[in-house]
């Protein structure tokens, strides 16, 4: 029987890999550490769009239309902005700044992310992310499920010395996200100001990092360097990940923190379906093509 050495203390990083630019939906851009050439997961993550910071004028705003997606969760955090949503399951929704959205495609959904009519019509600006979340090979056929996590209900951390830590899956600092995860997820945002250091829990079995947002910072015990737009992919040295701001920094570093029990499936993935057997991708497009993920009425 195998057996898994459990490693304790800061976790090392393996590498930093840089976004490339790539346009998206109706034609905004995203910056993208992954699926690029050459790195195509981080089981069990799919994908990280990091969207805007973007300034819109009127009528300028652009979202994802009416599209299908089957076989894992799209995870929508909205930093600035407004956007609605809507499926072929007949749910509608709005994100405003802060909140999360937690969509379990399983066997099927077709749905729309647009900006809102509010944000169409007198610009602004918009700011969020997607976060592609796999699901194992027993789930891929689930049920669709909607996880509305309203900015209000993320719990907020504030650590002694001042940083912040809003946590959307998993748990840290005792506080612990509302989000049903079909595997082990952590997913927690932290600002840090100039000066402040912090440990997000990631046990050795799961693959983690962080995703800058803006600022730069040091990670991980020998202080790796990692600016905006870089992700930083922890080793499996230990069970924690830890951050840090320079107290001489210009400005705060802000953070995605991930982590996740990897799946260790094989996977099959073209455009919005990712399953584990080529046929399995047939299927769906034929199931799509054949309207059998619905429509939105
Ligand atoms: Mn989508």
């Amino acid at each position: 029987m195998a057996t898994t050495e459990i490693k304790t203390g800061p976790r090392g990083v393996r590498r930093t890999v840089r976004s490339q630019r790539t346009t998206e939906g109706g034609g905004f851009v995203v910056r993208r550490p992954f699926p690029v050439p050459g790195l195509d997961q981080i089981d069990p993550f799919l994908l990280i769009d990091h969207l805007g910071p973007v300034d819109y004028g009127p009528g300028e705003a652009v979202g994802a239309p009416d599209h299908p997606h089957r076989g894992f969760e799209t995870v929508t955090y909205l930093l600035e902005g407004e956007q609605t949503h809507a499926d072929s399951a007949g749910n509608h929704g709005v994100l405003r700044a802060g909140d999360v959205q937690w969509m379990t495609a399983g066997r099927g959904v077709v749905h729309a992310e647009m900006p809102s009519e509010r944000l169409v019509r007198e610009g602004g600006r918009t700011h969020g992310f997607q976060i592609w979340v796999n699901l194992p090979k027993a789930d891929k056929m689930a049920a669709p499920r909607y996880q509305d996590v309203p900015a209000a209900t993320i719990p907020v951390v504030t650590t002694d010395d001042g940083a912040v830590l809003r946590v959307i899956a998993g748990s840290a600092y005792g506080q612990r996200g509302a989000v049903e995860t079909h595997t082990p997820i952590e997913y927690v945002h932290a600002t840090l100001p100039p000066g402040t250091a912090v440990e997000v829990p990631a046990p050795s079995t799961m693959n983690a990092m962080a995703y800058v947002i803006s600022g730069a910072g040091t990670f991980g015990p020998h202080g790796a360097p990692g600016a905006e737009s870089d992700l930083v992919v922890f080793a499996d040295d230990g069970d924690v990940a830890t951050l840090a701001n320079a107290a001489d920094a210009d400005g705060p570093l802000d953070v995605l923190v991930l982590a996740g029990e990897p799946l260790r499936e094989p996977i099959a993935r073209y455009g919005p379906f990712v399953m584990n057997s080529r046929s399995e991708l047939v299927q769906a497009v034929e199931d799509y093509e054949a309207g059998r993920m619905g429509a939105i009425v």
